[in-house]
């Protein structure tokens, strides 16, 4: 789960990492208090969306820029008002962009340097490995890929947590010394207490800058959480924004469904996450492109099963539907029941291939042949190879 950046700047606060002080505006309405909060001046307008590349991106009106620096009050209120409800476009969003609902205005400061910092999970060595550079304000996957040199990498035992040694490590790597030594102590001690206490799978800053004042402090902020931790930290889980996450994915997290949007036109169901990842392997291997990852699990209801097709066929792309069922917990006739009372609700005109095997199979295929007559683009696969094959083979006749 990712939050906004003004969220994670008050995450920022609790821990001590220092970031300039901000005020975060729902509506035109509440731009007036939130600015009545700031001394005459300088005041940084930022548009609040799950994605980076705000600074370089464009509205899809014309307007340039989802981050802006303003002269004063009077500018930044134009500004807000020409940002918020519109939609921007960066590199990370896609082209549909985000639609921008909250604005976040910031205290502008005079920077000297951009640095980057960030704490993650090094899933090979199963530690938090702390990436940092001189190369800030600028996008990191790109100072990986020219100068991967002007990258540092420290991994920390999580046993014994972040040593002294290695937040001087960083610093002098970074080329801090004197008082800016110390701030980033206590920034990099703070950043690393809030990764490892809220269950972060990233916190990251870019840019961290150096203020002509002497002052070390983050001017992003970037804070993702692993979900499965979420239910230890209800805090947390209160701060996620529906209206950055895909509808669909919402839906099937009601329901308890595995499901993740993918680009391809063959949507899959299946029962168990590795059967998923080999239906979806299969469907590339017959030169097919799957639509999504969806698992609905070892005991999904009825309605689960409904709500699953459902989800699938919202996506326009779908050009076809592959379900592969492996019964062994699950009963295939629950699987066969949602498929009719699915098809009879959204009429599918689409081709259908199922293949159903183990436990309650008969009754399955029963319920199938039953409802035959309102299942006319049903085709029955016999083996995974078989079913793969048909789904790909009709969608490609379709198109
Ligand atoms: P991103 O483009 O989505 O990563 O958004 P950022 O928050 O990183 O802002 C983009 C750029 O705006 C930064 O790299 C900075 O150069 C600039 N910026 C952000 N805050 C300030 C500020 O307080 N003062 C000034 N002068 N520039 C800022
Ligand atoms: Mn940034």
């Amino acid at each position: 789960m990712n939050i906004h950046e003004y969220q994670a700047k008050q995450l920022f606060a609790q821990y001590g990492v220092a970031a300039p002080k901000g005020c975060a505006a729902r509506s035109a309405a509440e731009f007036d208090t939130a600015l009545a909060t700031f001394p005459e001046g300088v005041i940084v307008v930022k548009s609040q969306i799950h994605a980076g590349g705000r600074g370089k991106g464009t509205f899809t009106n014309g307007y340039q820029g989802g981050v802006k620096v303003a002269k004063g009050k009077a500018e930044a209120r134009a500004i807000a008002e020409a940002m918020l409800g519109n939609t921007l476009v960066t590199k990370q969003t896609g082209p549909a962009g985000r639609k921008v609902q909250t604005i976040y205005f910031d205290t502008a400061s005079s920077i000297e340097k951009e640095y980057y910092l960030a704490i993650l999970l090094d899933r090979a060595t199963s530690r938090p490995v702390i990436v940092a550079s001189t190369e800030g304000g600028m996008s990191i996957e790109e100072v990986a890929a020219k100068t991967p040199e002007k990258i540092i990498k420290v991994r920390v035992d999580p046993a014994i947590g972040l040593q002294d040694y290695q937040k001087r490590q960083v610093a002098f790597a970074l080329g801090f010394n004197g008082d800016l030594l110390k701030q980033f102590g206590r920034l990099i001690t703070g950043l690393y207490n809030l990764f490892w206490e809220k269950d972060c799978s990233i916190v990251e800053i870019n840019p961290l800058a150096t203020t002509t004042e002497g002052q070390l402090i983050a001017l992003d902020a970037k804070v993702g959480f692993d979900d499965n931790a979420l239910f230890r930290h209800p805090e947390v889980a209160a701060l996620r924004d529906l209206n950055e996450e895909d509808p669909k994915e919402i839906a099937a997290h009601k329901f308890d469904l595995s499901y993740i949007a993918l680009d391809g036109d063959i949507a899959c169901l299946v029962n168990g996450a590795g059967l998923a990842m080999s239906t979806m392997d299969i469907i590339k291997h017959f030169g097919g492109e799957p639509a999504n990852f969806l698992d609905v699990g070892g005991s999904a209801s009825r309605e689960a099963v409904t709500e699953a097709f459902k989800i699938i066929l919202s996506d326009p792309n779908v050009r076809g539907i592959l379900v592969n069922i492996f019964g062994g917990i699950m009963d295939c006739d629950v699987i066969a029941q949602g498929i009719v009372a699915a098809v009879r609700d959204v009429g599918l005109k689409l081709p259908l291939v199922v293949r159903l095997e183990g436990n309650n199979v008969a009754n399955g295929k029963k319920t199938l042949a039953a409802a035959a007559a309102e299942l006319p683009t049903l085709i029955s696969g016999d083996s995974m190879a078989d079913a793969a094959q048909k789904i790909v083979e009709r969608v490609r006749l379709a198109a």
